[in-house]
C-alpha cells in the first residue's frame, strides 16, 4: 500500500484527535490484581471487626486509630485529627506525576442491628445527648476496609507509580453526632477541606465509592454529571395570634394558613420548575402546632427537606418556598419566617474525567455486571465537598446477591446486609482508576 503526502497528513491529524488509551503498564495491572486477590480475606476480616465496633460521626476514635496505624505501617506520611477524627495520608510514587485522592467515610448510624451475624453490632453511642444503639447501616465499614486494602496494594506498587496518592478517611459523612447541623459549625468532608486535607499535594482527581443494597454484588455503577442530590433542611414558622377556639375572629389562626402553605408548596416542583432539566423534591416532614382542642395557637411550624440535582434549581426552590409561605401568610394577616439550612451540595461526576476513566472501569468489570447509566440517587453525600476542589468520580458498588436485588433491605435499615463477595471489585476499581490515572488516563479529564 502506498501513502501519499495528503493521506499521511490526514492520518496524523486523526491520530492526534483521538487520544491514545492511556493506562498503566500490563505488569502493574497484573500485580495490582494479584495483590487484590491476596488481600481479600484480610480486608473482609477488617470489615467484620469494624462492623462489630461501629462509631458515630465525629467520634470514630477506634476506627481512625486502626486506619492511621495501618497507613503508618505502609510507610506513609500520616496526619491524624483532621476535622476531629479524620486521617490523611500521602503515598509518594517512585516517579513524578499527577496526584489522585481516594476517599472513604468512617462513621456509623444510630440504628439497632437486627441481623443475625457472628459479628453483629451490639455497640451503643451518644447521639446529640441520647444513648443510642449504633450500626454500620450505610456500609461505611466496607468503605474503610476497601480503602485500607487499596492503600496496601498501591504502597506495594510505589516504585512504579508516576505521581502521588492521597488517602482521605473522613468522619461524620452522615452528619455530626455531637451537635445539630445549622449551628454554623462544619463537619465531615467540608471540615477536612477547610483544614487543608487537599491542600498539599492538591489532587488532580478524586475518586470514591459507596456500597448500595439492591445493586448486584460486585456491580460497578456510575453516570456522568449529577449523580446524588443536594440536601437542605428548612423550617417555616407561621406566626398568627392566639385566641379561644370558639372565638377565632379575635385572633389569627395559623393552622389553616399552614395547611394552605403546605398545599401551595405542592405546586413549586410540579408547576413552577422545568422538571425536564432535572428532578427535584420538596417534602414536609413535620408539622407542629397547638396544645389543646379549644385553643387556637399563636404559631405553627413545619419542617422538611429539599433535594435537587442542579444548583440553580436548588436556589430557585429556596426562594419560591420563602415567597410562597410569606405571601400566603400575609394574605391572612399572619407572618411566615422561612429558614433554609444547606446540608450537602449536588454530587457531580465530572463529565470529562468520567469519560476518560470509562475504559478502566469497563476493563475492571470484566465479566461482572456494570453500568455507566445508573439512575440518580435522591440521597446525598458530602463527597460533593471534595468535588469542589478537583474533578471527581463517585462509583456505586453492589453488595446484594443477584436473587435478592428486588427484596434487599435498603441502606440505613436495621436489616442492611453486605454480601462481602462484592467488595473485591471495589478494591480493584479504586486501584485501577489510580494507576491508570497516574499513567495519563486522566489527561483528557484535567
Ligand atoms: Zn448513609
Ligand atoms: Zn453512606
Amino acid at each position: 500500500m502506498r501513502f501519499d503526502r495528503m493521506m499521511m497528513t490526514a492520518l496524523v491529524a486523526l491520530m492526534a484527535a483521538t487520544p491514545a488509551l492511556a493506562e498503566a503498564p500490563p505488569a502493574v495491572r497484573t500485580a495490582a490484581d494479584r495483590a487484590a486477590q491476596a488481600i481479600e480475606p484480610k480486608m473482609i476480616s477488617w470489615r467484620r471487626d469494624l462492623h462489630q465496633h461501629p462509631e458515630l460521626g465525629n467520634v470514630e476514635v477506634r476506627t481512625a486509630k486502626i486506619v492511621a496505624d495501618h497507613l503508618r505501617k505502609l510507610g506513609m506520611k500520616v496526619r491524624t485529627g483532621v476535622a476531629g477524627t479524620g486521617v490523611v495520608a500521602v503515598l509518594e510514587g517512585g516517579k513524578p506525576g499527577p496526584t489522585v485522592a481516594l476517599r472513604a467515610d468512617m462513621d456509623a448510624l444510630p440504628v439497632k442491628e437486627v441481623n443475625d451475624l457472628p459479628f453483629r453490632s451490639q455497640a451503643t453511642g451518644t447521639y446529640r445527648g441520647q444513648t443510642v444503639p449504633v450500626m454500620h447501616a450505610c456500609g461505611h465499614d466496607t468503605h474503610v476496609a476497601i480503602l485500607m486494602a487499596t492503600a496496601e496494594i498501591l504502597a506495594g506498587l510505589k516504585k512504579d507509580l508516576p505521581g502521588k496518592v492521597v488517602f482521605l478517611f473522613q468522619p461524620a459523612e452522615e452528619g455530626p453526632s455531637d451537635f445539630e447541623p445549622g449551628t454554623g459549625k462544619t463537619w465531615g468532608a467540608k471540615a477536612m477541606v477547610e483544614q487543608g486535607a487537599l491542600a498539599d499535594p492538591k489532587p488532580d482527581a478524586v475518586f470514591g465509592l459507596h456500597v448500595f443494597a439492591g445493586l448486584e454484588s460486585g456491580k460497578i455503577a456510575w453516570r456522568a454529571g449529577p449523580v446524588m442530590a443536594s440536601a437542605d433542611s428548612y423550617r417555616v414558622d407561621v406566626i398568627g395570634k392566639q385566641t379561644h377556639g370558639a372565638l377565632p375572629w379575635r385572633g389569627v389562626d395559623p393552622i389553616p394558613i399552614t395547611a394552605q402553605i403546605v398545599t401551595a408548596m405542592q405546586t413549586i416542583v410540579s408547576r413552577q420548575l422545568d422538571i425536564t432539566r432535572e428532578p427535584a423534591i420538596l417534602t414536609v416532614g413535620q408539622i407542629q402546632g397547638g396544645v389543646r382542642f379549644n385553643i387556637i395557637p399563636d404559631s405553627v411550624f413545619l419542617e422538611g427537606t429539599i433535594r435537587a440535582f442542579d444548583e440553580g434549581m436548588r436556589a430557585d426552590i429556596h426562594s419560591r418556598l420563602t415567597r410562597t409561605a410569606a405571601g400566603i401568610a400575609a394574605a391572612s394577616g399572619a407572618k411566615a419566617d422561612t429558614k433554609v439550612t444547606k446540608i450537602y451540595d449536588v454530587t457531580t461526576n465530572d463529565p470529562a474525567l468520567t469519560a476518560a476513566m470509562r475504559p478502566t472501569l469497563i476493563r475492571v468489570a470484566g465479566d461482572k455486571p456494570w453500568t455507566d447509566n445508573v439512575p440518580k440517587s435522591t440521597g446525598s453525600e458530602d463527597f460533593s465537598e471534595f468535588s469542589r476542589v478537583a474533578p471527581s468520580l463517585f462509583l456505586f458498588l453492589g453488595v446484594t446477591p443477584k436473587d435478592q436485588v428486588e427484596t434487599a433491605a435498603a441502606n440505613h435499615s436495621p436489616l442492611f446486609m453486605v454480601d462481602e463477595s462484592g467488595l473485591l471489585q471495589g478494591v480493584r476499581a479504586l486501584t485501577h482508576l489510580t494507576v491508570d490515572y497516574l499513567n495519563g488516563a486522566g489527561a483528557t479529564g484535567r
